[in-house]
């Protein structure tokens, strides 16, 4: 399937020029798509559905350098190839600034300089994303790596001052796992630890995070939710684990458990980091309860 480029550009004649451009292309296919207003494009741009897109400074009242900043502080990954004008330099420079991964300087470019930009700003583009989520995720769960949560747990406390909201957090942690390490060997540890994570992480919602907080133990922040809430969560998280065995091959079954702790800002703790440590103390508890349970911070 050919790739999809988006043209963001008021110019009816600047959208014929790129189409006969992006057909003339020597090696690579692209279906190309036109906005020709700020509001259509940024919208079809934050869709995800373009693979690149190609932005004109001038858009109506507003400008292309305005477009990239909205898109990005909307958390935008598409690459964009920045169309300027021949004498505005400066604009060139604020555009890279400001996200763009490329640009062309119209009136200036052949299809040839089109092709390669475009194919520059989508190898980048992966590139990055791939960067991106090396420096964000753990490696063997997929989830969030600790420095992520804890740049977003200072994110949602903010939002939790701000805007009067409530932030669950749950402490989860495996049951024995050094049992399962010293009987089966490591390799059969790591397996449990992906399939428990990929458990606890489909049990919460898509504005919910899950990280890998520590060896074993795994973290998630509930958006909106109160003690209540939080703790109705944690039990859930233990059921979903606790439901089947983990395959660890085809001759190995195991019955993996966890526990669970829950707490609530501000209803529990009034920072991020009290909140970490609510939780953790209620997690402690569940474990000293027998295990395969969830504890709230307020029971104990
Ligand atoms: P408890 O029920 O009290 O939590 O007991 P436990 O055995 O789970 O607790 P403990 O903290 O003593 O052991 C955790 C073990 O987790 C020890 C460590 O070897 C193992 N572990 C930590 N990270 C990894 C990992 O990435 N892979 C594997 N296979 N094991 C890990
Ligand atoms: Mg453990
Ligand atoms: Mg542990």
């Amino acid at each position: 399937m050919p790739r999809k480029i988006l043209l963001i550009d008021d110019d009816r004649m600047q959208f014929r020029l790129t189409q006969a451009y992006v057909k003339s292309f020597q090696h690579d296919r692209y279906e190309l798509e036109w906005a020709a207003t700020y509001e259509d494009g940024i919208q079809k741009l934050m869709s995800g559905k373009y693979d690149a897109c190609l932005l004109d400074y001038q858009l109506g009242d507003r400008d292309g350098l305005q477009l990239i900043r909205d898109a990005m502080s909307q958390g935008c990954r598409t690459p964009i190839v920045f169309l300027t004008a021949e004498k505005a330099s400066r604009v060139d420079i604020a555009a890279m600034n400001a996200g763009a991964l490329d640009y062309l300087v119209k009136g200036e470019f052949t299809a040839r300089m089109m092709e390669r930009s475009l194919r520059y700003a989508l190898k980048l583009g992966e590139t990055l994303e791939a960067l991106r989520r090396m420096a964000t995720r753990d490696q063997l769960t997929g989830l969030l790596n600790r420095r992520e949560f804890e740049r977003i747990l200072i994110e949602e406390e903010e939002r939790v001052r701000r805007f009067k909201h409530s932030l669950g957090l749950v402490m989860v942690d495996i049951d024995h796992f050094k049992r399962v390490n010293d009987t089966h060997g490591h390799m059969a540890g790591d397996v449990v630890l992906r399939e428990v994570a990929r458990r606890v992480a489909e049990t919460v919602r898509t504005v919910d995070r899950a990280m890998r907080y520590g060896g074993e133990e795994l973290a998630l922040t509930l958006v909106q939710t109160d003690r209540a809430g939080a703790l109705d969560l944690a039990r859930r998280v233990c059921q979903a684990v606790a439901r089947e065995p983990v395959l660890v091959s085809e001759t190995l079954a195991l019955n993996i458990t966890v526990s669970a702790g829950a707490a609530a800002m501000p209803q529990d703790a009034d920072s991020g980091p009290k909140l970490l440590n609510a939780a953790d103390k209620a997690l402690y508890a569940a474990k000293a309860r027998g295990r395969n349970c969830a504890v709230g911070f307020s029971e104990i």
